[in-house]
């Protein structure tokens, strides 16, 4: 399981030399899942960055669709070719449906040249709910499927399937499917203005690796329990980031009830929930490079901050930087710095150095 990051800012990309080390982008993550499974976290501004040349399928879960999370999606280049597919997935609980969203407010003239309907590649359109879980096939039992099911896309998304109440067992628990190669979790988050988020655990079976997804979150008094019971023992959790604690105790302006953390509060529920690594993300635009780097180390230590186009990586392609590597467990053996962008801390304390 790799994690790659591709847009870690909120509310509005902010490019810039101030934002160079970060980056500038809005939110986007994505991952693999053993050989079978491209999932994409988010459609902010920094999706049209991910290398579409070696995968055909990819699955995309949205949290919401507040702009910095779907504004990218227009550019992302799978979406204009016909042998590519995207099965998409939104929260339930958003007042219209997904395709009711991507028609009206991304893909409209007179403030988009293209029409959803002109859109070449497959796409496939879900809804999730909090007690959802979407289960991943291995790679033989997809490609059964689209043999069955041929030109009948639409009908295979359901493959994919949702709805199903798999959260009264753990949520790490061993594959509830035989050719279950992974499983999508998730979780609602009511603390966002107005229909809230949905989180998401990312678990691999081969590997037991799981990773959580709680960007748009804020924190409650003690921490947000349901989430932390939600990503107790992750390996990786990705948690909102927004604010300074001065910002987010401050009245200058007042942004409690916005529905965001600020660092201390992250770095509280990752504590809380024993992950083993906490990447913050979601940076608020007022933030800059030096505010995110000195709020972001300043509460633990050890941290790893990778930067923008430095260590010379890329994709195998040379296409484009690989923002963020967080390999498990052979982090080690993979190259160093291969990009940049969130702020990335282990939550383990090694030895202090003399
Ligand atoms: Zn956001
Ligand atoms: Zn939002």
């Amino acid at each position: 399981m790799q994690v790659h990051c591709w847009g870690v800012r909120g509310s509005v990309p902010v490019p810039g030399p101030s934002t160079v080390k970060f980056g500038g982008n809005t939110t986007c993550f994505s991952m693999s899942i053993g050989d079978d499974h491209q999932l994409i976290l988010d459609a902010g501004t920094g999706v049209r960055n991910i290398d579409i040349a070696d995968r055909q399928v990819f699955l995309l879960v949205f949290s919401h669709v507040h702009h910095d999370h779907q504004q990218g999606l227009p550019f992302f280049p799978a979406i204009y070719f016909p042998d590519r597919a995207l099965h998409m997935y939104a929260p339930a609980r958003m007042k219209r449906s997904l395709v009711d969203v991507l028609r009206t407010e991304l893909f409209d003239v007179p403030t988009f040249p293209a029409l959803l309907s002109d859109v070449r590649g497959r796409m496939a359109f879900n809804e999730l709910r909090g007690v959802d879980s979407i289960r991943l096939p291995s790679a033989e039992d997809a490609e059964e499927a689209a043999r069955l099911f041929g030109d009948r896309w639409p009908e295979m998304a359901h493959y994919y399937p949702r709805a199903e109440n798999l959260h009264l067992a753990s949520h790490v628990s061993a594959p509830t499917h035989p050719n279950e190669v992974g499983r999508i979790d998730c979780a609602d988050n009511y603390a966002h203005p107005q229909n809230g988020t949905l989180f998401y655990r990312i678990t691999e079976h081969a590997t037991g690796h799981s990773v959580v997804y709680a960007t748009d979150a804020e924190a409650f008094r003690g921490g947000n329990q349901a989430l932390i019971k939600f990503a107790l023992g992750a390996d990786i959790l990705i948690h909102d980031s927004q604010y300074t604690e001065e910002q987010y105790l401050g009245t200058a302006p007042v942004v409690q009830g916005f529905g965001h953390s600020d660092f201390k509060s992250a770095v509280e529920v990752a504590a809380a929930a024993g992950v083993k690594r906490l990447v913050l993300t979601h940076f608020d635009p007022r933030n800059d490079d030096a505010v995110v780097a000195k709020h972001g180390t300043r509460r633990a230590r050890p941290c790893r901050h990778s930067r923008e186009g430095l260590g010379g990586g890329g994709s195998p392609r040379g296409h484009h930087l690989r923002l963020l590597r967080l390999g498990l467990p052979s982090r080690s053996r993979l190259p160093q710095s291969v990009g940049y962008s969130a702020v990335s801390m282990p939550m383990r304390r090694s030895r202090p150095s003399r």
